[in-house]
């Protein structure tokens, strides 16, 4: 059996056999992993507090060979989204960031930068003030996976948008013109495009100082999420959360 302890942050946890529970981890070093906590329902003395979807861990856990699953020895807490208060809208919010790192990674694919961006969006994540990073986040998963199109020409015609604005669709690539727009396109307004290129040239920090209300970067944000849906072809429950919140 192979020790191993890897900086990890926790996706989601749920009830498996009798006391124990199934963790699910984006670890540093080998990727999302998926192990057992054994007793952990019980026994909150190796997890207590640590099992909370984002919190930031050192994780020592142990590999068996020809096994899926490894076994969770101890989780050391390096942050803690609980040591801030919640509400239904930080829940939402940090729960999309970790739903969303499940379904755009596969297992053992270790990826430094979303781990870095989910650590940072999630540390900006304080009450009230969690559109920005929520928006953020969105925004920068779709780029680094190579989804987020080019918003500044449109893909039928290839005239230049800027300054324009521009639509897309949740059933086809790329964005274009009003003359051009698909069945069912959504409008992005040249606002949305000039805070989307703000978001793409900015450290998280720098736009953490601004003013973010519920409504700044609505139709950016409802843009972020339809473009990971359609690239995820699934919905994203805790998106659809935040936005009801
Ligand atoms: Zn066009």
């Amino acid at each position: 059996m192979a020790q191993r302890q890897s900086e990890a942050i926790v996706l989601r946890s749920w009830p498996f056999e009798e006391a124990d529970l199934l963790v699910s981890l984006l670890t540093r070093d080998q990727g999302r992993i998926k192990g057992v906590a054994r007793h952990a329902m019980r026994s909150r003395r190796r997890f207590g507090g640590a099992l909370e979807p984002m919190t930031y861990v050192r994780a020592s856990y142990s590999e068996k060979p020809r096994q899926e699953l490894v076994r969770l020895d101890a989780f050391e807490i390096l942050w803690s989204p609980l040591a801030e208060p919640v509400d239904y809208a930080r829940t939402a919010a940090l729960e999309m960031v970790a739903e969303v790192l499940e379904e755009v990674l596969p297992e053992q694919a270790p990826d430094d930068a979303l781990f870095r961006l989910a650590l940072a969006v999630a540390e900006e994540m304080h009450l009230g003030r969690v559109w920005m990073p929520a928006t953020y986040f969105a925004l920068w998963v779709s780029r680094l996976m190579g989804w987020m199109p080019a918003l500044g020409h449109c893909v039928a015609c290839g005239v230049d948008l800027r300054g324009e604005t521009v639509w897309y669709s949740a059933t086809a690539d790329g964005v274009t013109c009003e003359d051009d727009r698909r069945g069912e396109s959504e409008a992005l307004p040249p606002e949305s495009v000039v805070e989307a290129q703000k978001i793409f040239r900015s450290p998280i920090g720098e736009l953490a100082t601004e003013e973010w209300s519920r409504r700044r970067g609505i139709h950016l944000r409802h843009f972020a999420i339809a473009l990971l849906e359609r690239n995820l072809d699934r919905r994203i429950r805790s998106a659809r959360a935040l936005e009801r919140a």
